[in-house]
């Protein structure tokens, strides 16, 4: 089999991109694995990859510039091409589909009847606090959700009766016929109407659950929340949500996350920031302190010269990273605080010092400074 792009699409180089296109669709037309009579299924299907191949390279500019430049190996990452078949079915599904019964075409059979069976999804809100998102916790909830039906077992058949297959459609769920498209004929598959598709009928329905299958009902759901979780994040728990009509595999649950403020620390990902004022004697000879973290309280040696915005790093004491393990940081961030209101003795001292104090270093040397040292704590 040649690998040569345009010659398996069999169109000049110089094609542009509609005749690429028109090519594709009618090459792929023909070596369809579903149009192909069996005895060549396999051949067809190698052939549909190949095209397809040749088409998603050829279909992108930039793609197709390096096929030109380089040939096969500026195009294939590990050396490899072709991918799976329904990688290749679903390059024409993107780009053709949607036009007659392709959908049905495509996605039908077990796993569609699967799908359609398929129970719905429960979603709960579950509001945290940030120290529970620091230790990680349990949450239960009280869900409105379905049941399997106890009177008959969640077949929907009546007591002493059993679902029988379809004579419709003789158990598959879904009836073909020929129909003609934009691209020629084609095999239609559609859900059968008799059975909606499930295959089997029911002739006396269940008179508990009237042949749903499912009773309503509540249930409480344990959810873990594991540490360091965050707003936008999303818990799910597979096939905790309600079970299909009649025995069909159940939805999931899905917990959003609702994590309330902290009104000490502002988050950011991993890492925490407190605001801690100090007095200007701390910040001018320096003090040992203690910062307020999710695990308790933490020691904060403050330097002696700390000026108002100078950020210190309390290393591990944020919120643990998911997945990752280890922890953020939080950041100390000081302001120094200037009293309102003096006795007079604070006056009189404060006076004295005025007499003796140096001046202010000039406003833009400072200010550049803390800047450089907040970009060093974030890691900027
Ligand atoms: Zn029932
Ligand atoms: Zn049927």
């Amino acid at each position: 089999m040649t690998h040569d792009y345009y010659a398996l699409l069999e169109v000049e180089r110089g094609a542009d991109a509609a005749e690429i296109k028109k090519a594709y669709r009618r090459l792929a037309m023909q070596w369809h694995p579903d149009r192909v009579a069996s005895g060549d299924k396999q051949a067809a299907e190698a052939r549909f990859k190949e095209i397809t191949e040749a088409y998603e390279v050829l279909r992108d500019p930039e793609k197709r510039a390096a096929y030109d430049r380089y040939g096969l190996a500026g195009v294939r990452r590990g050396g490899r091409g072709g991918g799976d078949l329904s990688e290749a079915l679903n390059i024409f599904m993107r780009d053709f589909g949607g036009v007659g019964g392709f959908d049905a075409w495509f996605g039908g059979g077990e796993r569609a009847r699967r799908e359609r069976h398929r129970g719905q999804d429960l979603k709960v809100t579950l509001k945290l606090t940030l120290a529970e998102v620091a230790s990680g916790t349990t949450k239960t909830v009280r869900v409105r959700t379905l049941d399997r039906c106890g009177e008959c077992g969640g077949t929907g058949a009546a007591p002493g009766t059993k679902p029988t297959t379809c004579s419709t459609c003789g158990g598959s769920g879904e009836v073909r016929r020929a129909a003609r498209s934009l691209f020629g004929d084609f095999l239609s598959v559609s859900s059968c109407p008799s059975c909606a598709g499930d295959g089997t009928v029911v002739a006396r329905p269940c008179p508990r659950c009237q042949g749903d299958g499912r009773l309503r009902t509540e249930k409480t759901i344990e959810i873990n929340v594991p540490a360091g979780v965050a707003d936008h994040h999303y818990l799910t728990m597979r096939g905790a949500g309600a079970p299909g009509p009649r025995n069909g595999p159940a939805g999931d649950l899905i917990a959003v996350l609702d994590i309330a403020e902290d009104s000490r620390f502002e988050r950011h990902g991993d890492d925490l920031v407190y605001d801690l004022p100090v007095s200007f004697t701390q910040a001018a000879l320096g003090a040992d302190l203690q910062v307020p973290t999710p695990y308790g309280d933490a020691p904060l040696k403050l330097p002696p010269g700390t000026q108002t915005g100078m950020v210190y790093r309390v290393r591990g004491k944020g919120l643990p990273k998911v997945g990752e393990g280890g922890r953020g940081d939080l950041h100390v961030r000081v302001h120094v605080w200037t009293p309102t209101r003096l006795t007079a003795e604070q006056r009189a001292l404060l006076e004295q010092l005025a007499q003796v104090e140096g001046e202010p270093p000039a406003e833009g040397r400072l200010g550049k400074q803390l800047w450089e040292q907040l970009r060093r704590a974030f890691g900027g």
